[in-house]
């Protein structure tokens, strides 16, 4: 991320981490925090679950996990991979020959708990098929599936079981002398999940991926998510996330994107300033609001827009704001372009005119991403 010398009180400074890569998606380093989601079909069943997939991909998903149980699901991913836009981790629990299996499918990333395979020989073999195939390894260790020996030594789980179980993962793979892995520290219990994962930071250089375990349905998921996830990614911890909902894996990779939205990590899409409405709006906020969403969906290009109910916050917002509508009275409003009042509009022809004017906004910022692009690349020539 850029440094803000003029609002230094925005600036992120992240925790330095080693890259990895995952599929063709770099984790960790400067690399941009990959937003991931996981599939919920039946993995054995190709279609259900690459429709999950390319939906996750074109909601923005950088990577998506799918797990794979038994030995239907490894043979179906051999499809899957070959069909997916992005890359897909594969997640395995106690069985090292799906672990081999997915490898071979086209798995970029396999999450396994290499203390868990069973004997070295099984966890040598488990690398070998990593190594063979260009996979990397997620160490995931969960709050409620933490080792026998760490629960006696510890009574129950808590972040130093959680980070000493990592930390286990880890040796087997460093003396196997593997090293692209990232790892996660997962708890329901948001105390738990974010004093463990600033106790990892401190304690490795490995990329880390950030998620809430079990976070629950779409409001309290992404409320939990949100302030755990959020404040590690404050302190700047985190090189990849997950939200965890029990929801469409759409909802997830939306609500990992507004995380990072709201804390000036990553940008995609139209990011809509409205206010809540009040007896004072010139227009219904809330309806156009909803529709503009869902209208301007397709737009990827990072830009801004605000809709304003009246004039006590509308010109306010519309000055950091890439297009902007303010109501009025008399059933009109004035649109703003590039913060400046541009001209007024009737209420019935808003939503259009917006979607035109973003639309056009964003193909000419695309069109000057481009221009910067082959200008960097005749100058590194
Ligand atoms: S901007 Fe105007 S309409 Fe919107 S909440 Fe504030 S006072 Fe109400």
């Amino acid at each position: 991320m850029s440094i803000n010398h003029i609002r230094p009180w925005r600036n992120i400074e992240r925790r330095k981490s080693r890259q990895i890569m995952v599929g063709n998606v770099p984790v960790g380093g400067d690399a941009p925090i990959a937003v991931q989601t996981m599939t919920n079909t039946d993995s054995g069943d190709v279609k259900a679950t690459l429709g999950q997939v390319l939906a996750a991909a074109e909601a923005g998903a950088d990577i998506v996990r799918i797990s794979v149980p038994d030995q239907a699901a490894t043979a179906a991913l051999r499809e899957i991979t070959r069909e997916s836009p992005v890359p897909i981790v594969t997640d395995i629990h106690f069985h090292y020959k799906r672990a081999i299996e997915a490898a071979e499918a086209g798995a970029a990333c396999l999450r396994i708990n290499p203390g868990n395979i069973g004997d070295q020989k099984r966890v040598q073999e488990v690398i070998k098929a990593a190594r063979d195939h260009g996979c990397s390894i997620r160490i995931g260790v969960n709050a409620g599936s933490l080792e026998k020996h760490l629960l006696e030594k510890y009574g129950e789980p808590c972040p130093d079981a959680m980070v000493e179980s990592g930390l286990e993962h880890i040796k087997i793979l460093q003396d196997n002398d593997f090293h692209d892995f990232k790892i996660s520290v997962k708890a329901s219990d948001v105390f738990m999940s974010a004093a463990a994962y600033q106790m990892l930071a401190d304690a490795t250089d490995a990329p880390i991926h950030l998620g809430i375990t079990e976070a629950g349905g779409f409001v309290s998921g992404t409320i939990k998510s949100a302030i755990g996830l959020g404040q590690l990614l404050w302190m700047g911890i985190g090189d990849t996330l997950r939200v965890s909902l029990s929801a469409d894996p759409v909802e997830e990779v939306k609500v990992g994107f507004e995380i990072l939205k709201s804390l000036g990590l990553r940008h995609r899409g139209v990011n809509i300033i409205s206010c809540p409405s009040c007896a004072r709006q010139g227009f219904d906020v809330i309806k156009t609001v909803e529709t503009l969403e869902e209208r301007l969906a397709h737009i990827h290009t990072p830009m801004s827009l605000s809709i304003i109910g009246c004039v006590v916050n509308g010109p306010g917002e519309a000055l950091m704001t890439d297009v902007g509508f303010t109501g009025g009275g008399a059933g009109a409003g004035m649109v703003y372009l590039a913060g400046k009042q541009s001209h007024k509009l009737s209420n019935e022809a808003m939503v259009d005119h917006i979607v035109e004017q973003v639309e056009k906004k964003a193909a000419d910022i695309e069109a000057q991403m481009e221009a910067e692009k082959a200008a960097a690349e005749i100058a590194a020539s």
